[in-house]
C-alpha cells in the first residue's frame, strides 16, 4: 500500500519494461513489510542530468541504474566507490549526507555463490572468461577478489580485447590478467579451475548455441566449475556440456539475485533481506516455477 509517507526505490533505463528488478525488490518490500516503493523510471539519456537532480529533489533513498546509463551517470555522482571505479560502471546509487554515492553490487552478485557455495582457496587457480564487454569486466574485478593465480579472457574481436587490457593498466588486476583471441580457447579450457560465460550466446530465444562447443569442453577438467551469467534458460547448452564433462555448474539467477540483496543492504541499511522470497519472485516472472 502506497501511504503519504512511503520512500521512493527504483530502477533508471531506457527502456526499463524489460527489468526484473521491481519484481524482485518490491517482494523483498512487501515481506520486511516496510512503507518503501521500487518503481521503474524510464529516462531518455539527454534527461539523465535533470532526471538525477529530480530524483534528489523528491527525496529518493537510491535506485538501480541499468543500459544505458551504467557508464554516463559516473560524472554526475559525488562519490564513487573504489570497486565501481575499477569496474568503470554504476548499477547502485545511494544517498549519503545529501550527495548520490554509485557503487557497483555485480561483482559481489557474481562472487556471492563461489564464495558461499564452493569455499576455497583460489590463489593456485585459473580462470577462463569468455567475452569483453560489461559484464566481463565485474567478473574480472571478481575474480581477482577472489585471488585468482591466472585471469585469462578470451574475445573475438583484437581492438576490442587490447582497449579491455588497456583500460586495467592502472589497476593491480593488470598483473593477472591476459587477453586472447577465440582460437586459443582449447588450449586455456583445459587449465580452467573457473570458465564464466559472460557473452549472450546460448540465451532465450537462442537456446541451441553455446559459446564453447562440446569437442572444446571435454578439455575441461572434470573438478572445473562453469558459471553462466544468462538465466534463462536454466541451464544453458554451455552449462549442459559441462555438467556432461562432470564439473560443477552455476546460473545466472543467483548473481541477479546477489546483486539485488547488495542492494537492498545499502539503502535499507539492514542485513536481514529475505533472499528467498527476492529467488522466488524472480523464478515466478520468469516461469522458472
Ligand atoms: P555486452 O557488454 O554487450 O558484452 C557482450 C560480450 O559478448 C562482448 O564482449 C561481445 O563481443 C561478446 N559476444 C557477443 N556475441 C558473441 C558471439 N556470437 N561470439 C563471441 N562473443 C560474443 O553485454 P553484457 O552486459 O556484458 O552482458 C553479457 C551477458 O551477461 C548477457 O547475456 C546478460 O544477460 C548477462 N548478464 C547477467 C547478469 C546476471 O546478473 N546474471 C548481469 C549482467 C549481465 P564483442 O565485444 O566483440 O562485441
Amino acid at each position: 500500500m502506497i501511504t503519504g509517507k512511503t520512500k521512493l526505490l527504483g530502477v533508471i533505463g531506457y527502456p526499463v519494461g524489460h527489468s526484473l528488478s521491481p519484481v524482485m525488490h518490491n517482494a523483498a518490500i512487501a515481506h520486511l513489510g516496510l512503507d518503501y516503493a521500487y518503481l521503474p523510471l524510464p529516462i531518455d539519456p539527454q534527461d539523465l542530468e535533470v532526471a538525477i537532480a529530480g530524483l534528489a529533489a523528491v527525496g529518493t533513498v537510491g535506485f538501480s541504474v541499468t543500459i544505458p546509463h551504467k557508464q554516463a551517470i559516473m560524472p554526475l555522482m559525488a562519490e564513487i566507490t573504489p570497486l565501481a571505479q575499477a569496474i568503470g560502471a554504476v548499477n547502485t546509487v545511494s544517498r549519503k549526507d545529501n550527495k548520490w554515492v554509485g557503487t557497483n553490487t555485480d561483482i559481489i552478485g557474481f562472487i556471492d555463490p563461489l564464495q558461499t557455495t564452493y569455499q576455497q582457496d583460489w590463489s593456485q587457480k585459473v580462470a577462463v572468461i569468455l567475452g569483453n564487454g560489461g559484464a566481463a569486466r565485474a567478473v574480472v574485478a571478481g575474480c581477482h577478489q577472489l585471488g585468482f593465480a591466472k585471469i585469462h579472457v578470451v574475445g573475438r574481436n583484437f581492438d576490442k580485447l587490447r582497449e579491455f587490457q588497456q583500460s586495467w593498466a592502472n589497476s593491480p588486476i593488470a598483473e593477472n590478467l591476459q587477453v586472447h583471441s577465440w582460437d586459443k580457447l582449447t588450449q586455456l579450457i583445459s587449465q580452467a579451475s573457473l570458465l564464466v560465460n559472460t557473452t549472450p550466446m546460448g540465451m532465450y530465444p537462442k537456446v541451441d548455441d553455446s559459446p564453447v562447443s562440446i569437442d572444446e569442453m571435454a578439455n575441461l577438467p572434470t573438478d572445473a566449475i562453469a558459471y553462466d551469467l544468462i538465466y534463462i534458460p536454466q541451464p544453458t547448452k554451455f552449462l549442459q556440456y559441462a555438467q556432461q564433462q562432470g564439473a560443477i555448474i552455476i546460473d545466472g539467477l543467483e548473481m541477479l539475485v546477489q546483486q539485488g540483496v547488495a542492494a537492498l543492504k545499502i539503502w535499507l541499511q539492514r542485513d536481514d533481506i529475505p533472499v528467498d522470497i527476492m529467488r522466488q519472485a524472480l523464478k515466478k516472472q520468469l516461469g522458472l516455477g
